[in-house]
């Protein structure tokens, strides 16, 4: 409509647009789209610039976002175009109740199916990037029950640690983040009962965690870490990984008295 009115003047095109443009802000701001149109049908950049500026910052909403995408695909803005897509992708639910929406599908049926896609795209994104962070969630708190570990053995905690060192006491703090709920682990490892093979949940956790370490300790030799050097021989004798671990757990009761030993015994 705005096109027809400024055909209709007498005054040159790019006269009249600069016309139009010399509006308020309010005016511009209110007429964005078809200055759009207009910027871009007289090839004029620095006001192409603005509108979408404009439209970028205050224009778009989930009721106009698939129209103003059509127009700025129209008009070769391929940022706004971006934008529009990200509005669409992050608001779908109700872009796709919108009357935009209703119509395009309708007029333009690729665009439906491409944004359908992104859609698709996005979330596969979303998936991908929160196993990502589990996983390295998952190999932070091994990391840190590995540190906690060596230090326990090393420095001795609260109620565990080695036979020739005085434990701390309970004021003292830590700054192994895995330290009390090794600890916790520690003691209730050596005291358990359940004796099913490999031992409860807990005490497989404690295997687990003490086989690893052993499979990553550089000193087994000083290694203060109990079992460390009881895994390093095993593992020298089976190469295989799967016999490797059905040694260990054959052989879990006796091993499993020399970690008690470890345990200070006045706690
Ligand atoms: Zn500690
Ligand atoms: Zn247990
Ligand atoms: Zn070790």
């Amino acid at each position: 409509m705005v096109f027809d009115i400024l055909k209709s003047l007498v005054c040159p095109p790019e006269l009249s647009v600069y016309l139009f443009a010399s509006y308020t802000l309010r005016a511009m701001k209110n007429n964005a789209l078809h200055l759009l149109v207009l910027s871009h049908s007289f090839s004029m950049p620095s006001l192409k610039r603005v509108c979408t500026n404009i439209l970028e910052q205050t224009w778009l909403t989930t009721e106009n976002v698939i129209d103003v995408l059509q127009l700025a695909r129209q008009c070769d803005t391929p940022r706004l175009s971006l934008i529009c897509v990200r509005v669409v992708v992050k608001n779908f639910k109700k872009v796709s109740s919108s009357e935009g929406w209703k119509v395009m599908k309708r007029v333009n049926p690729d665009l439906e199916q491409e944004l359908l896609e992104s859609i698709v795209e996005a979330d596969s994104g979303y998936h991908e990037n929160m196993r990502k962070n589990e996983e390295k969630k998952m190999y932070l708190q091994l990391h840190e029950a590995m540190e906690a570990l060596l230090h326990i053995c090393k420095d001795g905690r609260r109620t565990i640690g080695p036979r020739d060192k005085v434990l701390k006491g309970s004021q003292i703090t830590c700054s192994f983040p895995a330290c009390k709920g090794l600890e916790t682990l520690v003691c209730h490892f050596s005291i358990c009962k359940v004796r099913v093979p490999g031992g409860c949940s807990h005490c497989k956790r404690m295997w687990q965690l003490l086989e690893l370490h052993s499979r990553m300790c550089n000193e087994p030799a000083t290694c203060k870490v109990p079992l460390c050097r009881h895994f390093t021989d095993k593992m020298q004798q089976q190469s295989k990984k799967d016999e490797t671990k059905w040694v260990v757990r054959q052989q879990g009761g006796s091993s499993k008295e020399c970690f008690k030993a470890f345990v200070n015994p006045k706690a």
